[in-house]
């Protein structure tokens, strides 16, 4: 019987293929088990004898972190880690590893296709056309892009992306991120107020956290002068929708793309479904083939690396250092 110096469990995934995690694992003669399970027993069950996890949605719970006494890291397929209790893991001496940033490139470019359609009204015009309706006036006025601005609310890792890509079509961009200390370049860095007022696209950028829940709600968008575009590829939550409803049906915008909402899938009663001026879009700006292979390898290596002795990519919970299982070496 063929023997391995590990054993590394997936819990669940959702990815089809794990050729990636696979190969990863080939390379240092680990053995592999795709177990698929949720909840406490099985997971246990399966889990018991893994020095590693790889895991997407199951409830990693202290219960089930409790008897894994072997299990020296656990890496999330993805940037939440909210399936893994992250307090249990650090007792315990489990290092939690993420993938913080493989589909930047998605979402920046779910952001600049957002705008893209709703200035130039791709879509509207593509309905139009295939219900036999061959006429531009339908859709004027359309505006020039070049010379307009962009607002950025939080100019992180995605924020950065959007910003390079729209440059290039001659918008000018500023921010409102209360954490960066000074502006990146070529991006002005503006209060909150200014962006709402200035901006002709505004698009969401931040994190979704007690204090940006409902961030752009009714007063904010009474002070959106321009009667911008407001694209969010972030969290639904951050914007207030009945909030965003009214101000689209009372002309405050004019228009949205959004790539996220606050109930998903949306009612279908929702507005939002109904307007000519919302381009909508499954929450899909992270993916790509090229984003979900990357996201699979860097997850597995997150494993690989703690299991010989090195810290991974991306560490959640920092506070694990010098109690980890595995001696790792810095
Ligand atoms: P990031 O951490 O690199 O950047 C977030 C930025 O927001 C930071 O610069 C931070 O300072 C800023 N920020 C924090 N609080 C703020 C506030 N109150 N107001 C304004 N700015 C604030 O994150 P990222 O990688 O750029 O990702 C941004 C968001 O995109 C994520 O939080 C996630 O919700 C979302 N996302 C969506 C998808 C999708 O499929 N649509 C995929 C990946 C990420």
């Amino acid at each position: 019987m063929e023997t391995h110096p590990y054993r590394v469990v997936i819990t669940d995934c959702d990815h089809g293929s794990i050729e990636e995690e696979k190969e990863e694992f080939r390379q240092m003669g680990a053995e592999l088990i795709l177990a698929q399970v949720q909840g406490e027993k099985d997971l246990i069950r399966v889990c018991k004898d893994a020095d590693g996890l790889l895991n997407q949605y199951a409830l990693l719970t202290r219960k089930v972190l409790e008897n894994l006494p072997k299990c020296k890291v656990i890496a999330r397929y993805g940037v939440g880690v909210d399936s893994v209790d992250l307090k249990a893991a650090t007792d315990l001496g489990i290092i939690v590893a993420n993938v913080p940033d493989y589909c930047m490139d998605e979402v920046a470019g779910q952001t600049i296709a957002m705008i893209l359609t709703l200035t130039r009204k791709t879509a509207f015009f593509d309905r139009k056309v295939k219900s036999g309706e061959w006429d531009f006036h339908l859709g004027i006025p359309i505006y020039r892009i070049k010379g307009k601005t962009l607002g950025l609310i939080g100019c992180g890792k995605i924020g950065l992306e959007v910003a390079r890509r729209i440059s290039a079509f001659g918008v000018k961009v500023m921010t409102f991120d209360p954490y960066l200390e000074k502006a990146p370049e070529g991006i002005e860095l503006k209060d909150f107020d200014t962006v709402l007022k200035e901006s002709d696209f505004i698009s969401i950028h931040c994190p979704l956290n007690d204090s940006t829940r409902h961030l752009i709600a009714e007063k904010e968008f009474k002070k959106m002068a321009k009667k911008p575009l407001l694209i969010n590829t972030s969290r639904g939550p951050i914007v207030n929708e009945k909030a965003l409803i009214q101000a689209l049906e009372e002309g405050l915008l004019s228009g949205a793309g959004l790539d996220v909402l606050e109930k998903e899938p949306p009612d279908s009663q929702s507005p939002l479904l109904k307007m000519e001026n919302v381009v909508l879009s499954p929450h899909v700006g992270f993916y790509s083939v090229e984003s979900i292979s990357e996201l699979k390898r860097r997850t597995a290596k997150n494993v690989s690396d703690v299991l010989v002795g090195t810290w991974p990519g991306s560490v959640v919970n920092r506070d694990v250092r010098g109690k980890t299982r595995e001696s790792i070496s810095d």
